[in-house]
């Protein structure tokens, strides 16, 4: 990063020259385009910058764990099924979405801060008895194998005040953009946002250097987007 003139005689702004790697080469770019989670880029960023970036260190992040559990036999017939009422929110059967005979599911608790400390044989336990509720068939077949994922820092907490902290794409630094599902994009911590955020600091980014027809599609298509 470095203080440049905007123009001849004006106070200077703060431009980014490239990137430094872990080797210490710095690799020019006049554009850089940072797509890490909120949380890895106060880590990247050069510490007197940080107050540039209020959303690095206000957004707080939020646990999802993943229960992966395989059966000897298939246990449903259903791709994936949202469940109500349970410690458990969606069941994917991966074994049926991945053609495999095998009765792998695998089982999702987001905003799981409540659960997050919890042991794996406890999670185990509470989720081979909600299952067991929901699909009988669970309580006969033999769990071959379990593995239990605790993601804390899955997604950004969409808690009050979260939605304004949310950056653009183009930052008070000159040549560094942003993306990521964290970034503005008017959706919840998706894929979907993701992506969209993809297209919007492509766009900002060609739009810096006068670029409007690239070959490129920029404007993020809303086949891409259900419910935009
Ligand atoms: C268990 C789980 C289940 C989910 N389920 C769903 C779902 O069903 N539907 C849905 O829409 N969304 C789901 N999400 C959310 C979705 O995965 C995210 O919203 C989406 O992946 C965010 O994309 P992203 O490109 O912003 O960040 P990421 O996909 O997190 O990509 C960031 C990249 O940066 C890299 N990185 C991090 N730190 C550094 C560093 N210091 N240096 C270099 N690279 C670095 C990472 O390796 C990663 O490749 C789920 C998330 C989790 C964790």
């Amino acid at each position: 990063m470095s203080r440049q003139p905007r123009t001849p005689g004006s106070e200077p702004c703060l431009a980014c020259e490239g990137v430094r790697v872990d080797s210490g080469e710095v690799i020019q770019a006049r554009a850089v385009l940072s797509t890490v989670p909120s949380f890895q880029l106060g880590r990247l960023l050069p510490p007197d910058l940080l107050s540039s970036f209020p959303a690095v260190t206000a957004l707080r992040p939020a646990p999802i764990i993943s229960i992966n559990l395989w059966f000897d036999r298939p246990v449903t017939d259903l791709d994936f099924v949202g469940l109500r009422g349970t410690t458990l929110q969606w069941l994917f059967n991966k074994g049926k979405i991945l053609g495999s005979p095998e009765g792998y599911v695998s089982l999702v608790i987001s905003g799981a801060h409540q659960h997050i400390h919890r042991s794996r044989e406890e999670l185990l336990a509470i989720a081979l008895r909600e299952l067991g509720d929901l699909l009988p068939v669970t309580r006969q077949a033999r769990l071959a194998h379990s593995i239990i994922i605790k993601e804390r820092f899955a997604t950004f907490s969409p808690r009050t005040g979260a939605e304004g902290l949310r950056p653009a794409s183009t930052t008070p630094v000159r040549g560094f953009y942003l993306a990521g599902d964290w970034t503005a994009t008017a959706l919840p911590a998706t894929i979907e946002g993701a992506v969209k955020s993809g297209y919007t600091a492509a766009d900002a980014i060609l739009n810096n250097f006068g670029i409007s027809d690239f070959g490129l599609r920029t404007s993020c298509p809303s086949s891409a987007i259900r419910g935009q």
